[in-house]
């Protein structure tokens, strides 16, 4: 047995699980597997299959009422640290659709594909860099396998009146690409000199070869991702720095322990790579990818520039005959020109709100055969703020005072406020807890008498008894943690 921090630490030997015995002598479970999640999120209105009605689509997802919520926290978590609370960053939001010649320059359209493999004895498609063994099918186990052929990952679109079928635009696959297309235009438009980045949020399309994982690998996604510009002398410097931020940001903004992630710098550099790691986190059956930091060198300037002959490129690159823009920069200093190389922070949102999820699900077992499941989420992540509950729904002044602290929490503008109206205090709670909302309020006799109300803390359960006058307050104080 360890002692933890107050915690213990025990081990079940048939289970293989580890739980933890907490300061209220709750004993607690880490999330077992994904499909325990994958319950909460269909049954608490976080995520479901797209077109669920009509049998699904792979590798599509609809996000309900929480899932926004939850969504709309992570991309706020990461705008305020990557933009509003910096200097050097804009933020851009380009179109999803998008010329096909951002695809022939960035070299997408020749070689963004995945190795296909085909099992002949059972039909299955798999990706090969992914298989669990290279030679045998991963449904039926069979040898029999065709030989791996590239399979091209964007998607293609025909549009205009003309197209007649023909691709002649693509929806983006990352958001990376169209931010470099907008480099000159961002730059012209702000003060800003070396380095400086650009910040975009927005949805991306692969034609994943196998969708897998609940939202983990989709066809539809999203990424948060910043290109940092820099003078090509300080490339390693701000490599460094990035990767250092952005695990911080998992750790210190997320709420995820230090030693579920793990940084893992890639074997194998993409051919216009100079460095690259990826942060990784432990899902329930391993370690995988959730973000990368990546030295992308001058490549994407340095494609999608006119004028290449002129320039001092280093990355090798496509000769381009269509841009009609330069894409350096000129140092109104020194008069020293230079394509910029690109530091690149990548992360994927809806992977980033799994793991998020996944790493504060927990199953408690209260005792006495009871047990609660819990979303033990960072407050300012949390879908509900708080939750306001009239414990007799029957009486008006008791409805009524209910409302007027739902509007008082409301006004200050912290994200959403909710007025449980139904059912009992019991299962308010419950459902509450599973969707992680930090504090619930519940209003009762006494309050109408000494305008007292119940604050009831998500975690440890305690209730404190607070004047209506410091509602406000001690909310704030729980969501700021
Ligand atoms: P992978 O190796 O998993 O295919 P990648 O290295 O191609 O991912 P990037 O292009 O670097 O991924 O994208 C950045 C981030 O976007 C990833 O770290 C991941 O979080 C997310 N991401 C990439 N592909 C998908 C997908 N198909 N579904 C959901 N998220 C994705």
């Amino acid at each position: 047995m360890l002692f933890v921090n107050k915690y213990f630490l025990l081990q079940n030997v048939n289970l293989g699980i580890i739980c933890t015995i907490n300061k209220n002598g709750v004993q607690t479970m880490p999330a077992k597997t994904l499909n325990d999640v994958v319950a909460l999120c269909k049954r608490r209105g976080f995520i479901f299959t797209g077109s669920e009605i009509y049998g699904g689509l792979g590798g599509a997802y609809d996000y309900g009422p929480y899932g926004v919520e939850l969504m709309k926290n992570i991309r706020a978590a990461w705008w305020n640290v990557m933009v509003y609370s910096r200097d050097d960053i804009e933020g851009l939001d380009a179109a999803l659709i998008t010329n096909r010649l951002l695809w022939k320059y960035s070299g997408h359209e020749g070689c963004f594909s995945d190795p296909l493999v085909e099992c002949k004895k059972c039909g299955a498609r798999m990706r090969q860099d992914k298989m669990r063994d290279e030679t045998r099918c991963d449904n039926c186990g069979s040898l029999d396998l065709t030989p791996p052929r590239p399979y091209m990952l964007m998607m293609g679109l025909s549009i205009g009146a003309t197209a007649d079928g023909a691709v002649n635009a693509y929806l983006r696959p990352e958001t990376a690409t169209t931010t470099y297309t907008n480099f000159k235009n961002v730059l012209d438009s702000t003060p800003h000199k070396l380095p400086f980045g650009i910040a975009q949020i927005g949805k991306a399309f692969r034609n994943e070869i196998s969708p897998r994982g609940f939202v983990f690998r989709m066809r539809e996604f999203e990424q948060a991702e910043m290109q940092y510009f820099v003078h090509p002398s300080t490339d390693e410097k701000y490599f460094q720095m990035w990767r250092d931020a952005r695990l911080a940001w998992w750790i210190n903004v997320l709420g995820i322990p230090a030693e579920k992630l793990r940084l893992t710098p890639h074997e194998k550099l993409a051919h216009y790579a100079k460095a690259a790691v990826d942060i990784e986190f432990e899902f329930p059956d391993g370690f995988d990818e959730v973000e990368g930091i990546h030295n992308r060198q001058d490549f994407d300037l340095g494609s999608h520039t006119k004028a290449q002959d002129e320039l001092n490129i280093n990355a090798h690159v496509m000769p381009n005959k269509d841009s009609t823009t330069k894409l350096s920069f000129t140092d109104p200093q020194s008069g020293e020109t230079v394509v910029p190389y690109v530091i690149e922070t990548a992360m994927g949102v809806n992977r980033t709100m799994l793991a998020v999820m996944i790493n504060a699900y927990t199953d408690e077992d209260l005792g006495d055969g009871k047990s609660r499941v819990v979303l033990k989420l960072k407050p300012r992540l949390a879908p509900v703020k708080a939750a306001v509950i009239p414990l007799a729904r029957n009486m008006s002044d008791q409805v009524e005072l209910a409302h007027q602290i739902v509007d008082q929490l409301r006004s200050l503008g912290i994200g959403r406020i909710e007025l449980e109206n139904s059912g009992n205090i019991g299962k308010n709670y419950r459902r509450h807890d599973e969707i992680g909302t930090p504090v619930c309020i519940t209003v009762d006799h006494q309050s109408i008498e000494d305008g007292t109300v119940t604050l009831r803390h998500r975690d440890t359960m305690a209730q404190e008894r607070v004047a209506l006058s410091d509602v406000s307050r001690r909310v704030m104080e729980i969501i700021n943690g």
